[in-house]
């Protein structure tokens, strides 16, 4: 047998509502704060992530899915959707429609990773981006969505935590203070972060091993230039005097290399380790980086196998629109032709119709149009052919019905409403 690659699921059935579930509350969200879509594609150039999301980081270095094409191209399933939107916007000139500009897009995206609850090798993020603002003002903004985001999906207990992270003015003299404070403790930290120590030295402040250590680690906080700290005020000026709680983390960080200035995660206390929902930040210098002019930009990506898993966790269950299925069960070859003209008239009237397109007896497709959950069955035999009427039977209650058909589809109507 052929099955799925590992680390890829397949979809159906009780599973697809809580897709259409976030992908309608993606949508709605989105109208309501007045973002449009954007779709890129699934494959790009390698180049693109190595220079944006940056060689030393774990996600190039490890997790891409790279291969050459036919051509000896060597191209990339994204890992993720940032560098895609930047490349789009400096390629499409998207700079000419002003700023700002909100987008979001939502899709597959693909990582090399040890397959674990709520985190596949193909998975799917929701992500947002406001390109063209320097301004706290649209950081503010992007936390904001996400934030009602979740409300809006009834996800509770969550938790907005935010940092600065620098720019390329005063982050390279906080990492040689990290290096500083590590130089000695490096024998007894983990793999990870012995390798990381050269390459993003940033990134030792989140392990999850080496906790304690990161904790008496000096705070960037005393290291930022003015920019970057009356940004971090900004910021926090707002979300206070909108209400929204928020805790300083010294220690987040992001694993991308573009990241600038603001960092944040919203964190939920329902999934144990792996505890982030939501995150983004600011990236000032992607777009300049991958070739375009200077553009300030700030958004954030949320997983959504991981939403799935903690509304499951919630015991939020999407409700499912009943459809009021019709089962149409003709009896032969002939009424198979009417049964198709009666689907018609039945679908003209918005209702969901289902024609049992299989030759077996009156009890097995009876058997069948309850196994779907159809509300009324029609009956199209010989007798009925020949006389210019149906049989309606009423599922649920068991009664039947003689109908003209030329009233069939009126007095169906009439009849899924009483029920
Ligand atoms: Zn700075
Ligand atoms: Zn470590």
């Amino acid at each position: 047998m052929i099955t799925r690659i590992k680390g890829t699921q397949d979809v159906f059935f009780e599973e697809i509502k809580y897709w259409h579930y976030i992908e309608n509350t993606i949508r709605k969200i989105t109208k309501l704060y007045a973002f449009e879509e954007i779709r890129t594609p699934i494959f790009e150039h390698t180049e693109l992530f190595k220079r944006s999301v940056g060689e030393s980081t774990d996600v190039v270095q490890k997790e891409m899915y790279t291969f050459n094409d036919k051509g000896g191209r060597s191209l990339t399933l994204r890992p993720e959707g940032t560098a895609s939107v930047a490349r789009a916007y400096v390629e499409n000139g998207f700079i000419n429609r002003g700023s700002p500009l909100k987008l979001f897009y939502v899709g597959p995206m693909f990582r090399y990773e040890k397959p674990q609850a709520g985190r596949l090798r193909q998975f799917h993020q929701f992500g947002i981006e406001i390109l063209g603002s320097h301004d706290s003002t649209a950081d503010y903004e992007v936390i904001e969505l996400g934030i009602n985001f979740l409300k809006e999906l009834g996800i509770s207990g969550t938790k907005l935590y935010i940092n600065s992270v620098g720019c390329n003015k005063c982050r390279p003299k906080y990492n040689e203070v990290l290096k500083d404070y590590y130089s000695d403790k490096l024998s007894t930290l983990c793999d990870d972060c012995k390798r990381r120590y050269n390459t993003n030295v940033l990134r030792l402040l989140d392990c999850k091993i080496d906790k304690e250590v990161a904790e008496g680690a000096p705070s960037i906080h005393n290291y930022l230039c003015d920019d970057c700290k009356i940004h971090f005020e900004q910021l926090q000026y707002y979300l206070k005097s909108r209400n929204l709680d928020y805790e300083v983390d010294h220690k987040l960080v992001r694993g991308l290399d573009y990241y600038t200035k603001t960092a944040f995660e919203i964190r939920s206390n329902m999934l144990g380790a792996q505890d982030q929902v939501l995150a983004g930040g600011r990236y000032d210098g992607l777009v300049e980086y991958i070739g375009g002019k200077s553009v300030p930009a700030v958004g954030f990506a949320a997983g959504m196998e991981r939403m799935i898993l903690l509304l499951k966790k919630m015991g939020i269950e999407p409700k499912v629109e009943e459809l009021n299925t019709v089962a149409i069960l003709p009896m032969n070859k002939e009424a198979f032709v009417k049964a198709f003209e009666f689907a018609e008239r039945l679908r003209k009237k918005g209702i969901s119709t289902f024609v049992d397109v299989m030759e077996r007896n009156l009890r097995n497709k009876f058997k069948h149009a309850s196994r779907i959950g159809a509300k009324i069955a029609v009956v199209i035999g010989e007798e009925e052919l020949e006389k210019g009427f149906v049989t309606i039977k009423v599922m649920e209650e068991g009664s039947q019905y003689t109908v003209d058909s030329d009233w069939m589809a009126d007095y169906i109507f009439k009849k899924l409403k009483e029920l």
